[in-house]
């Protein structure tokens, strides 16, 4: 295996797979992640490549395998070694040094579990990605603390799970932005969200900064973040720049502000 029958690879997947049979596909998407994995082990051996380009190399051989995984044309045997391969991703994924998203998970938030009967599996990929406000005046524009903003993300939860109206399966976006910049996580990316209004939120993913942005504008440290975590999805998922959209496209919303929706504008 070498860096250019990697890319060969990649080429071929991305051009002519659609003329071949599905068991060739499997079996150089598997070639793929496994080899995406394997150079991911030599470089952090011998720690040659970028904390960055590793992280998000070792969770595209994750995804690769987990899409064989899916596959209900992938053989016993293409399934055994993904399942080979998923392991060994996580196992990288979980060493110190290739994590660059801090999040704050939902057990250190104290969320509810999510009713699983009222939410809607993930179909396909994730393609699109929307930024929303939280429109409460509770959050600290300063930042504040991570309890106070802990409760914001729970009453936001609640709000989402017990009003009459909404009775979702659990908070409606997958991550939350306080003004501090620290990133919670959400409703799981197993799901699909509940943010953009019925089929819009098919392959979106949902991201909210709290507080009301209408009325200030985002916190620099929150926009930091937003670059971070839109970066890295993007990258995760393969999304275009051009992908992500302030609610306000999908909807007759001023959501999430007029400082927002510029920021986003550029971003595109
Ligand atoms: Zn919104």
């Amino acid at each position: 295996m070498s860096w250019q029958k990697l890319e060969l690879i990649e080429q071929w997947l991305d051009n002519s797979a659609g003329r071949h049979s599905q068991e060739l596909v499997v079996e150089a998407r598997l070639q793929l992640a496994e080899g995406r994995l394997l150079f991911s082990r030599r470089d952090i051996e011998s720690s040659s490549a970028p904390r960055e380009a590793l992280r998000v190399r070792i969770e595209s051989a994750k995804e690769g395998f987990q899409q064989i995984l899916a596959d209900p044309a992938a053989s016993a045997g293409a399934r055994n070694r993904a399942q080979v391969g998923l392991r060994g991703a996580e196992v990288l994924l979980a060493a110190p040094g290739t994590k660059t998203v801090a999040l704050i998970k939902r057990a250190q938030w104290s969320a509810r579990a999510p009713r699983t009967a009222n939410l809607t599996p993930l179909k396909g990929q994730w393609s699109r990605i929307t930024v929303h406000h939280s429109a409460e005046s509770t959050t600290d524009p300063r930042g504040g603390s991570l309890e106070e903003s802990s409760g914001t993300v729970r009453s936001i939860q609640k709000f989402h799970m017990d009003d009459p109206e909404h009775r979702w399966g659990d908070i409606g976006y997958h991550f939350l932005i306080d003004s501090g910049g620290r990133i919670f996580e959400g409703r799981e990316l197993d799901w699909q969200g509940a943010h953009a209004g019925g089929s819009n939120n098919y392959q979106n993913i949902g991201i909210c900064l709290l507080g009301d942005l209408e009325k200030r504008a985002p916190s620099e440290a929150a926009l930091k973040s937003l670059q971070v975590l839109l970066d890295d999805l993007r990258t995760r998922f393969r999304i275009p720049a051009d992908r992500v959209a302030p609610h306000s496209e999908y909807a007759t919303t001023r959501c999430p502000g007029p400082a927002l929706t510029a920021w986003l504008r550029k971003y595109k």
